[in-house]
Parts: structure tokens; sequence; C-alpha cells
């Protein structure tokens, strides 16, 4: 596969979080509109926020996003954000993304969490004006938080559903906190007719991922640990649960060492639906062209493979059924007529 074609050809991207994927020189002006002075030298900033390869574990990644969230605290700065990533969205032909983003880690300067739905939609939207992407967003319930807090969380999903929050999901710290915890949670979410998808298996162990397809998510974030709990395999199946693969943070997170134990090529042969996401575009150094390039060097995939991913994503979208009938006849459409 060539790049710039895979750059031009269209996507989907399901997984990305808005705070982690605004541009070093987005956040610069950002932080200057609000006094905050950050280093001056688009490299030194880099150094900053983008993780290195040999992070020791998801929590050195993490801290990754200190210095972004101490700037994203004012509705302008949601909103620029946001319009920052649809822009970075439309420069590789990204025809639909989902956006996710915990609310809760914007009220440090006294924003409510109403004011910072708002302003993130506000920026989604005069980026999909602006540069014809459509996209939605996901609110992430943050997993360390008080039960209370994150049902507050769903309560903002249920009352956004109609105006642009797609979904919901959990994010943060996995292994102290197994998706069991969340059960009356969740309950909420499927009472209330809200789509979810929720980060498993990124760092805790198979059974995370079984369960979090118990507790209903249609959708998994990452998934990776099931790859050594063959036993659930069958039960993604079934379900035709969607795993939201993020290949070069999985490798930063340390979630895998080495290609041999990446899974892409497993859940395939296993039937496991998947798709291809970028997760954190600045902290993780990387665009959706550069995950489906790195997939073409490690696996071999074409173009008939990449389109199939992105049918995937489609298929799995929180979308209703004509608009993705509307991304499926785009896809198809284009693949045919670019690489042929
Ligand atoms: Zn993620």
């Amino acid at each position: 596969m060539k790049r710039a074609l895979v750059k031009n050809l269209p996507k989907i991207e399901l997984h990305c979080h808005l705070d982690g994927s605004i541009r070093p020189a987005t956040l610069q002006k950002i932080a200057a509109q609000q006094g905050i002075s950050l280093p001056a030298s688009e490299n030194e900033l880099k150094e900053l926020l983008v993780a290195p390869e040999d992070c020791q574990d998801l929590n050195e990644y993490l801290q990754r996003f200190d210095l972004v969230l101490s700037c994203l605290q004012t509705e302008n700065a949601l909103q620029q954000a946001a319009f920052d990533l649809i822009n970075q969205a439309s420069e590789e032909n990204i025809q639909y993304i989902e956006v996710r983003f915990a609310p809760s880690l914007h009220t440090e300067k006294g924003l409510s969490l109403a004011q910072i739905v708002t302003a993130v939609l506000a920026g989604l939207n005069q980026g999909q004006e602006q540069f014809g992407v459509k996209s939605n967003a996901l609110l992430c319930g943050m997993r360390h938080e008080e039960l209370d807090e994150i049902e507050q969380i769903v309560l903002l999903a249920e009352e956004y559903k109609r105006s642009g929050v797609a979904g919901f999901d959990l994010a943060g710290n996995e292994i102290d906190f197994p998706p069991y915890v969340f059960e009356e949670t969740l309950r909420l979410v499927e009472r209330s007719n809200i789509p979810l998808t929720l980060h498993a298996g990124e760092c805790g162990c198979g059974k995370n991922v079984a369960d979090a397809v118990y507790l209903g998510a249609k959708r998994i974030g990452h998934g990776i640990a099931v790859k050594d709990t063959p036993e659930y395999f069958a039960l993604l199946q079934e379900q035709g649960t969607l795993i939201e693969m993020c290949p070069t943070s999985n490798f930063q997170t340390k979630t895998v060492t080495s290609l041999d134990d990446y899974p892409f090529q497993q859940f395939l042969d296993a039937g496991i639906n998947v798709c291809i996401n970028t997760d954190n575009r600045t902290v993780s150094a990387t665009t959706l062209t550069d995950e489906f390039m790195k997939l073409h060097e490690w696996y071999g995939i074409t173009y008939n493979d990449m389109e199939q991913l992105n049918h995937n994503a489609v298929t799995g979208a929180f979308l209703p059924e004509a608009e993705k009938q509307l991304l499926h006849e785009r896809l198809s459409t284009d693949y045919f007529e670019l690489i042929n």
C-alpha cells in the first residue's frame, strides 16, 4: 500500500480521545490565550506531550495528559480542541469519527458538566461545517471516581443523546476497577438505551473483556488481553462485538511487547470483528494513516483489507442504520474508484 493513497482513501475512526489528540501548535495557542506558558519550541513541547516508545506501563503513558488537561478548563479551549481534531480528521479523509472525553476532567476552573459537553459539541459541529467530517461524542466515566459521579456522566449522556452524544465509555485504571464494579451504573446505561463501548483488556485480563460484553458493551476498546483466553472468542463472535484496536498505543503502554504477541491476525482468524484507531493522535504521535501503514508493514494488509476494516467500523458505529448505509456505500464506491 502507498501512504499517499492510504491517506486519501475514506476512513472511519471510533476510538479517539480528545485530550490526547490536540496538535502541539493548537495547544500552544490555547495556552497563550489563558496566559499559561508552555515551552516555546515545538520540539520541547512535543517531549512533554508525546509518550516515549519505551513507557514503563499505562500509567506512565497517562502522565502525558496532565499538561494538556491543565489547558482544557475553559469552554473556548474545549471548543478549539474539538475543532482542531476534526481538522486533523479531514486532512486524512476520515468520513466519520467518534470523539471521546471524560467531562469530569475539565471542571478544575468551575465549568459545569453541561458547559463542558456543550463546548465540545460546538467544536465538533464547527468542524463538521467547515470540513464536512461527520462526528459524534462519547462520554467517558473515569473508573477511579465515585460511582455517583460516574452516574452523573451517564445522565449527561442521556440528556445529550439527541444532540451529538452517541454513547458511553469507562476509561482509566482497569486493573483496580474491573467491569463488575460498575454493574449498577452499566444497568442504568442499558435502561437509558445509551450505546456502550468499554475499555477492557488494555492492561487487565481477558475475563474483563468477556465481563464487559456480559454487562452490555457492544464494542471493546483495545481488547488485547483476550488473546490469552480463547475460550471467550465464541462469545465475541456470537455477539458480533467490535474490538477497537489501537496498534501504536498498545505497544507504548506495554499491553504487548513483541509483534508476535499482537493479536490482529489471531482475532481475524477467529472471526472476531476489529476496526483500527489512533487512541491518542498526539500522545502516541500517530494518525489513522500511520496505523494502517503499520498493519501493512506488519501483516501485509491490502487496500481491500483496509476497506473491510473500515466497513467493520461503520457496522459498529453508534449511528442510525440509514446513516451507516450511506457510509457503507461511500466506502464501497470510493475504494472501487481509487484502488482500481
Ligand atoms: Zn482509549
